[in-house]
C-alpha cells in the first residue's frame, strides 16, 4: 500500500513517514500543495494524508483539484477543529478529518478504515433541470430524449455538470478534458463547447450552458 503525505512541517513529516513505514506502508512525501497535487495526480496512491494549512495551494485546494480526476481516499490533518472546517473538508471530497495533535495509533486506525472502504464513489447520476447524466453508462438525456455524445463531449458535459454553477475558464476546461495545458489555443474549447451546445442545448428552449464573457463557461438552469 502506497501513501502520500502532504505536510509542510518537517518534524511532522518525518514522524509520519517513519511511523507509517514501520507499519508496513510505502510512503512518499510532499511539502507543498502544488508538489503534493502533482504527485497525487501522476502517481498511484492508495491514500493521501493531507494537511489543510499548506503554503500556496492549501489542502482544500488540493482535494478540490484532485477530485476532478481521481477518487483516491483523502484523510485531512488539521490544527483547526471548528466544525465548519470539518464539514467544508468533507464536502470538498475529503473522506475523513483528524485534528492535530493526534495519537499515531488513531491515525493508523483511520487510515486502515479508509483503505478497507476503498475509493470514494463519484456521483453516478447527475441531474440539472431536465438534463440527466448517467455517469456509469455514460448516457445523457434531456427531457427524456437520448442524446448521443462523443467521449470528449461527454467528458466536457460531465465536467460542467459536476461543477454546476461554477464558472470554468477555457484553460481549466482544457486541462481537465484534454489533460493538457493550452496556453493560447483555447479555441479548441470554444469549438468543443459549440458542438456540445448543438446537441444538448440548441434543440431545447431552456439553455443550460452559458458563456460568461471574458471568463469561461458555466452550466446551470439560470444564467449567471
Ligand atoms: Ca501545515
Amino acid at each position: 500500500m502506497r501513501l502520500l503525505v502532504i505536510e509542510d512541517e518537517p518534524k511532522t513529516v518525518g514522524y509520519l513517514k517513519k511511523g507509517l513505514e514501520e507499519s508496513g506502508f510505502v510512503v512518499d512525501t510532499a511539502r507543498t500543495g502544488i508538489d503534493g497535487l502533482h504527485l497525487a495526480l501522476t502517481g498511484d496512491y492508495d491514500l493521501l494524508v493531507l494537511d489543510v494549512m499548506l503554503p500556496g495551494l492549501d489542502g482544500w485546494g488540493v482535494v478540490e483539484k484532485l477530485r476532478v480526476h481521481k477518487s483516491t481516499p483523502v484523510l485531512f490533518l488539521s490544527a483547526r477543529d471548528a466544525l465548519d472546517d470539518r464539514v467544508h473538508g468533507l464536502e470538498l471530497g475529503g473522506d475523513d478529518y483528524l485534528v492535530k495533535p493526534f495519537a499515531f495509533v488513531e491515525l493508523l486506525a483511520r487510515i486502515r478504515t479508509l483503505l478497507r472502504r476503498g475509493p470514494a464513489r463519484e456521483a453516478e447520476h447527475l441531474v440539472v433541470g431536465d438534463l440527466e447524466i448517467d455517469v456509469v453508462k455514460r448516457r445523457v438525456r434531456r427531457a427524456g430524449t437520448r442524446i448521443d455524445l462523443t467521449p470528449r463531449e461527454f467528458s466536457l458535459l460531465h465536467l460542467l455538470a459536476r461543477r454546476r454553477s461554477e464558472v470554468l475558464s477555457r484553460t481549466q476546461i482544457a486541462s481537465y478534458v484534454w489533460d493538457m495545458n493550452f496556453d493560447s489555443d483555447t479555441n479548441v474549447v470554444e469549438v468543443a463547447v459549440r458542438r456540445l451546445r448543438a446537441k444538448v442545448d440548441d434543440p431545447f428552449t431552456l439553455k443550460l450552458i452559458h458563456t460568461v464573457r471574458g471568463m469561461g463557461y458555466v452550466l446551470d438552469i439560470q444564467e449567471p
